[in-house]
């Protein structure tokens, strides 16, 4: 659960006191948002447990106070798997609404219902309400809404995953742009909401395209294929001095550190920069290095390579070849790869085929 989350129900809590209302209604204000959460954790749980039908784990599920993230180890591949998953959310909410409906039907008959209407009608009613609106904006077809998975999964049945992802995301920012203008229609009272799902989804969508270009370029690829090669490594015995002259003599930011030929560590830029500031030039490698970085084998798939760094602290991988030092690979290094391989315009295995 996110810290501004406890912010939000407090705040609640005391919007409602402060407007002249008693402790039960701010009770009952806050009671609502708690169930309206429970609903968005459902939602999520049922993203989750679709992706487990098909093998995959959730890693975790944040609560904002925008919603929930659900965040899975990966995505399905196979269209109609993601179009599973993605339906998943929404249709827990549409449930959930179908269930308190019928609840409602039975404890109170019609009217309870037509009370909910109003503004402070009861809070079944409005607990059906707002699930239903949370089922509608999740189906918006747009990045990073599971609407937009849904329409990726079934743009993808016709043509490539790639381009049903480009074309997803690009309807996906055509409609932040509608979003963001009808924010402003209401001028100069601009709807602050609107701007922000407008902003929310632009973003979305353009990481969402990236993501899929970069992740399908690279696909069949090993950390052989897109690894440096041509790198200098320093001793854990070395001093600091030499590695700030392996800084600045070469473009290289992070160095493998070794201890005879096995790799103990990596010396990143800014460590370097902080001891040399902390502690003097005369410090040895071995005691600022980070130890705890990942070594990856060169026959290891890059898209593995690309995960660790996305999510690790360290911004540089070691590769090992029969546990000696080979090379290494960091994101920009993939991301060049990337570059060069959509300037190519061939396959990996052309490109593989000529390196
Ligand atoms: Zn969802």
């Amino acid at each position: 659960m996110h810290w501004t989350f406890l912010v939000l129900i407090g705040g609640i809590f005391f919007w409602h006191l402060g407007h002249g209302q008693g402790v039960a209604a701010a009770a009952q204000g806050v009671a609502f948002v708690l169930a309206l959460f429970a609903c968005v954790v459902l939602h999520e749980f049922g993203h989750a447990l679709t992706a487990r039908r098909y093998h995959i784990r959730t890693e975790d599920i944040t609560l904002l106070p925008i919603g929930g993230v659900a965040r899975l180890e990966r995505m399905p591949r196979d269209p109609s798997q993601e179009l599973w998953v993605a339906l998943a959310g929404p249709a827990v909410n549409v449930v959930i609404a179908a269930i308190l409906f019928i609840l409602l039907i039975v404890l109170q008959g019609l009217g309870g219902f037509s009370n909910g209407v109003t503004l402070g009608g009861n809070f079944m009613a409005k607990l059906i309400f707002t699930n239903l609106a949370l089922a509608a904006f999740n189906m918006l077809p747009a990045f990073p809404m599971d609407g937009g998975r849904v329409l990726r999964s079934i743009l993808a049945r016709r043509m490539e995953y790639v381009r049903a992802t480009e074309i997803a995301a690009r309807i996906g920012q055509g409609m932040a742009i509608l979003f963001g203008f009808l924010s402003f229609l209401n001028f100069p009272n601009p709807n602050p909401f609107l701007l922000f799902i407008a902003l929310f989804v632009f973003i979305g969508a353009q990481e969402e395209a990236q993501m899929v270009q970069i992740t399908s370029s690279m696909r069949g690829l090993t950390v052989h294929d897109a690894m440096i090669t041509h790198f200098r490594s320093l001793s854990a015995e070395d001093t600091l001095a030499v590695a700030v002259e392996a800084l600045i003599s070469s473009s290289q930011q992070d160095f493998p550190v070794l201890k005879g030929d096995e790799v103990v560590g990596v010396l990143t830029r800014n460590d370097l920069v902080k001891a040399l500031a902390e502690g003097g030039p005369e410090i040895k490698v071995a005691s600022v290095m980070r130890a705890d970085c990942q070594l990856v084998t060169e026959s290891e798939l890059l898209e593995k390579s690309y995960e660790i760094l996305r999510k690790d602290k360290c911004s540089t991988l070691p590769v090992v070849r029969e546990g000696r030092l080979v090379g290494m690979i960091t994101l920009e290094n993939i991301a060049e790869w990337v570059m060069v391989h959509t300037a190519l315009h061939h396959t990996p295995q052309t490109l593989q085929g000529r390196a």
